[in-house]
């Protein structure tokens, strides 16, 4: 295989598993090149190379899909803040971005560049004007992805079932391949009454070639719709959790509690988006939902919000990638004190329990 030759996603997809980073809005926001709560990618119009270095760290973590960040890059949120006139700007400087490090991978084979449409946040199941609204929006985003050369496009995070429904339509226009995900809130159903299950159903008869879950649930509160939704749909199948402990009780990261002795809460009332690193997920859970998730025939794996760099890494060699960072990966036979090193002096080592 070389470099300028490339499978395509489900090719891909048919003979094994294939990584996919996403999460670039928390780790933009934590780098410090976003602003919380506000939340808008005007990264890749403000600081490109803050961007181009995130997608540059994931593909070295083994993500195979390099997802142009346009999440909230929608021409409703630039209405929010002010800045309509820099959608379009914005849209393809996020996809030139991402183009640019598919095309120079650090292994052999080029990655796949991803166009991204995802919840619009405005999307009404009452009121037809809205959801037209919608759909222009994202064939103005889709139009844009086609334009600078998308090999694949995702449409993510969707909570309404007739929005990702939608979205998936408009993507479909283009004829690339479409990845589409739902992220149903804390009731267990999509906003508009229709089971996570039958979603997923009836997204791979409306044509999605890959359907799954990505964001608002960690490993715990995802995987048991992700082994539903595998018995039940033919086609490849997502799975893309946050990584936080979410639970039965608090299954997405909106309303997840700290009660792990907190002394300085935040000064809004959730835990999210900016205090939930005490409920991170370590990364020995992540694997072992990759690893669970694809021992089910699950094949499209990665990480959402919370997603760093070792997390994908993680992720890839779960299910038996060996990556570039793989490198780097843990050695704790050389630790000064934890370590089985010979060369260890004894002494440090008996000091373990105690330290
Ligand atoms: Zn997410």
């Amino acid at each position: 295989m070389t470099k300028d030759k490339k499978r395509g996603l489900i090719d891909r997809l048919n003979s094994g598993p294939v990584i996919c980073a996403e999460g670039f809005l928390f780790e933009i926001e934590k780098r410090g090149y976003m602003s919380s709560g506000e939340f808008v990618p005007m990264v890749s119009l403000e600081n490109p190379e803050a961007l181009l270095n995130l997608h540059r760290d994931f593909q070295h973590a083994g993500s195979d899909i390099v997802q142009a960040f346009t999440y909230n890059g929608h021409r409703e949120k630039m209405r929010v803040i002010g800045k309509e006139e820099l959608l379009e700007p914005l849209n393809k400087a996020a996809l030139r971005i991402a183009k640019d490090v598919a095309v120079s991978p650090t292994g052999e084979e080029q990655n796949l560049m991803a166009g991204n449409i995802s919840n619009s946040n405005i999307w009404n199941q009452n009121d037809k004007k809205s959801q037209l609204e919608v759909e222009k929006m994202f064939r103005e985003m889709v139009g844009w992805a086609v334009d600078e050369d998308a090999d694949i496009l995702i449409g993510e995070t969707f909570y309404y079932a007739e929005e990702a429904y939608t979205a998936l339509k408009v993507m479909k226009e283009t004829g690339l391949p479409s990845v589409i995900t739902i992220a149903p809130y804390g009731e267990n159903i999509m906003r508009d009454g229709v089971s996570i299950l039958d979603t997923c159903k009836e997204l791979e008869q409306r044509g999605g070639d890959v359907v799954g879950m990505n964001c608002h649930r960690g490993p715990n509160t995802m995987l048991p719709y992700l082994k539903e939704i595998r018995k039940a749909i033919k086609c490849h199948v997502a799975g893309l959790p946050i990584t936080y402990r979410t639970t039965d009780d608090h299954p997405t990261f909106f309303n997840l509690p700290d009660d792990n002795g907190c002394s300085c809460p935040s000064p809004h009332e959730t835990t999210f988006p900016t205090a939930l690193d005490p409920m991170q997920t370590n990364r020995y859970e992540i694997g072992q939902f990759a690893r669970e998730a694809y021992s089910l025939g699950i094949n499209y794996l990665g990480v959402c919000c919370g997603a760093t760099p070792m997390l994908i890494r993680e992720t890839a060699e779960a299910v038996g990638l060996k990556v570039p960072a793989s490198k780097y990966r843990e050695n704790m036979e050389n630790h000064y004190m934890f370590g089985k090193n010979k060369r260890i002096p004894q002494h440090i080592k008996d000091y373990r329990t105690k330290a």
